[in-house]
């Protein structure tokens, strides 16, 4: 999984120096995003081209070449236009260009496509809020007016760009305008952004501060990618599961008048899928210690990112999920869970009373359960988990979900709500 830092703001913050001195630090890809949107201009400008004609436009986007090498040097359409893409015209144009829906839509594409498997630091206006809203890390650099105004003027100078101090400000506040105002992905601070005023800062602290960022949120995408590597199952870890396992169970029966109903049916020699409602974060808990049987859990890769949960994931083989995407590292551990018949524990709801929020129910369960050829125990709980109230696990007989299959390409949709009524149902305890 790649690791993704989004790095937003508006013209002349600072990101163009920071960016690239923060790839390198922690070998990263970098992307300047503005000047993929700065070569659609200047291939706009060259063939003259009105930025109304959306039909031309879109035929020039389809043949467009846009490429950048490590040195951040552009080349458009095999030519190097790192210089040019810089130009007065170019600049004085781009904002406009870069708010054509057709000209969005094919940069937007292509920056994902040039970062996909890579760990990528990317810059621009809108890549924490639309180009990648689940990126690792999302900085929002900002200065004042006249901060910016000063650093673009050196940097013009340094470039050979020739630009009025007057020229520079309106060029700035017009495009903070336009940026800002973009129907399709106006510039804005994400809502889990940090924001960074770099107006008082220099280079070496602004880089110093989203270093720190970065350190502390690398750490966390690492330990959530080791979720998927499974530690030895040596003697030693048995014995320290076995142990952590005898003690918080003595925790939740301290806490929590635990009634079992039908665990039986989990006791078999078989691999079996343990479906089970959900209504609160430590049901699981509940159905991992208090059963004999040794239970691996499949749950939200997030678990992993912290390092307590991170352990308790890794003594008891948590199996962790990407959300919302097919995640076939996650399928493919749990078939092989399955084939050396291990019970899997899954929550069709996906989140925590998923059905009273009206979620969709996941098939994943019955999927795996078809696949790998084992049964589905449902269970039902009944409780509310307040401290010292009563709970009750009720484990219903083991489906086979072939007796749901049919010529239908949904029934194991089918198949998941006839299961899903059944965990209600057993959920439905006098308490
Ligand atoms: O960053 P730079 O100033 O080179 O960007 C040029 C222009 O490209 C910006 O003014 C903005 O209009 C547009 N842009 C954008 N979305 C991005 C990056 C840049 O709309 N992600």
């Amino acid at each position: 999984m790649s690791f993704i830092v989004a790095i937003d703001g508006p013209a002349g913050t600072g990101k163009g120096t920071v960016t690239p001195a923060l790839a390198e630090k922690f070998n990263l890809m970098y992307m300047d995003t503005g000047a993929t949107y700065r070569c659609v201009t200047l291939r706009l400008l060259n063939e003259k081209v009105d930025f109304k004609e959306t039909e031309k436009i879109k035929e020039i986007l389809k043949s467009i070449k846009i490429d950048f090498d490590e040195n951040n040097n552009f080349f458009l359409d095999g030519k190097d236009v790192t210089k040019e893409i810089r130009s007065k015209r170019v600049t004085e144009n781009v904002s406009q260009v870069s708010h054509l829906l057709e000209v969005r839509l094919a940069m937007v594409d292509l920056q994902r496509k040039l970062s996909e498997g890579k760990n990528v630091i990317l810059e621009g206006r809108d890549i924490g809020t639309n180009v990648f809203p689940n990126a690792d890390v999302k900085i929002y650099l900002d200065a004042s007016v006249e901060e910016r105004v000063k650093r673009r003027i050196k940097q013009n100078k340094e470039k050979g760009i020739e630009m009025t101090e007057e020229e520079v400000r309106e060029n700035i506040i017009f495009r903070d305008t336009n940026d800002k105002n973009n129907e399709i992905a106006p510039l804005k601070q994400a809502e889990d952004a940090i924001y960074i005023d770099s107006s008082d800062l220099t280079i070496k602290q602004v880089i110093n501060k989203i270093s720190k960022i970065i350190k502390k949120n690398k750490a966390k995408h690492d330990r959530m990618e080791k979720g998927y590597i499974m530690t030895e199952e040596t003697t030693f870890k048995k014995f320290r599961r076995k142990c952590v396992k005898g003690i918080l169970a003595g925790v939740y029966h301290i806490f929590y008048r635990v009634e079992k109903i039908g665990s039986e049916n989990i006791n078999t020699d078989e691999g079996i899928i343990i479906c089970s409602k959900h209504v609160n974060s430590i049901d699981a808990a509940g159905i991992v210690l208090l059963n004999k049987r040794y239970i691996r859990f499949i749950a939200k890769h997030d678990l992993y990112r912290f390092k307590s949960l991170g352990w308790l994931g890794h003594l008891f083989n948590i199996i962790p999920v990407k959300r919302n995407t097919s995640d076939l590292k996650s399928i493919k551990m749990c078939l092989k869970a399955l084939k050396d018949k291990e019970a899997l524990g899954i929550f069709p709801e996906g989140t925590r009373n998923g059905i009273e929020k009206n979620a969709d129910v996941k098939n994943g369960a019955a999927f795996l359960a078809y696949k790998a050829k084992v049964k589905i125990v449902p269970v039902g709980i009944n409780g509310t988990f307040k401290l010292f109230s009563k709970v009750v696990f009720n484990y219903g007989t083991p489906i086979d979900v072939n007796d749901y299959k049919t010529d239908s390409p949904d029934w194991i949709d089918h198949a998941t709500e006839e299961i899903m009524k059944q965990i209600l149902e057993l959920s439905k305890i006098k308490k």
